[in-house]
């Protein structure tokens, strides 16, 4: 049996946290999120963690060899024996191949990447959907959550609304042009080595997690 040793990919928006969650539930393997292991290599103060905290410190971004020695640190714990969900790593093909490296030496290779795949347009309605009630600070969502009344906000009866600036189209599309921008080459990189599987992320949630188990069960037999 292959180890489940994943890496999920998807575009803010196209539901990579929810999916993390249920995959690392099912198959009891652990979550490997960059933020997480940083925090941790920092508490701990390991050799990696306190260069890494060198750079933050100044404010400068933290190189590709200190993040790799951070992701090859965790990835070599026993717990990622049997599998292991890397989530925000790699982000560039230096790390992808440091990562190629990392797992022939612990013998942890990536089993499959799954990108979570939902188009740019929809994911602009997704994430510019959200508008809050200037009165009482009600939250909606033009698709999951709108107001009962159109333009009336269901709590106080307000009718001027806004949008928070991390909402708004014009900073959700640069948002998802630099990811874009990030993302390709990495796609690229895993289809070649016939590592990538696309997933629908354009359906209900259980929907996606079934398609992502039907790509694991290949994985299992
Ligand atoms: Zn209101």
């Amino acid at each position: 049996m292959t180890a489940m040793n994943l890496m999920l990919m998807g575009l803010p928006g196209a539901g990579k946290g929810t999916q993390a969650e249920r995959i690392i539930d099912r198959y009891q393997i652990p979550h490997i999120s960059t933020g997480d292991i940083f925090r941790a290599a920092i508490q701990n103060q390991t050799e990696m963690g306190i260069k890494a905290k060198s750079f933050i410190d100044r404010g400068e971004l933290v190189p590709d060899e200190v993040t790799n020695g951070i992701v090859r640190d965790r990835l070599a714990e026993s717990d990622t024996k049997s599998g292991y969900l890397l989530d925000g790593f790699p982000r560039n093909l230096v790390q992808a191949k440091a990562l190629e490296k990392m797992g022939t030496d612990l013998d942890r290779s990536l089993a499959a990447v799954i990108n979570i795949h939902v188009d740019p347009a929809s994911l602009m309605d997704r994430l510019t959907g959200r508008y809050i009630c200037r009165q009482c600070g009600a939250t909606y969502h033009k698709i999951f959550n709108p107001t009962k009344k159109a333009g009336v906000c269901d709590r106080c009866g307000g009718t001027d609304f806004y949008q928070r600036e991390d909402d708004r189209p014009e900073t959700v599309k640069n948002r998802l042009d630099v990811n874009l921008k990030m993302n390709t080459p990495l796609l690229d990189f895993y289809e070649k080595k016939d590592l990538l599987y696309q997933v629908n992320g354009n359906q209900e949630i259980d929907q996606v997690f079934q398609d992502i188990q039907k790509v694991l069960l290949g994985l299992e037999n």
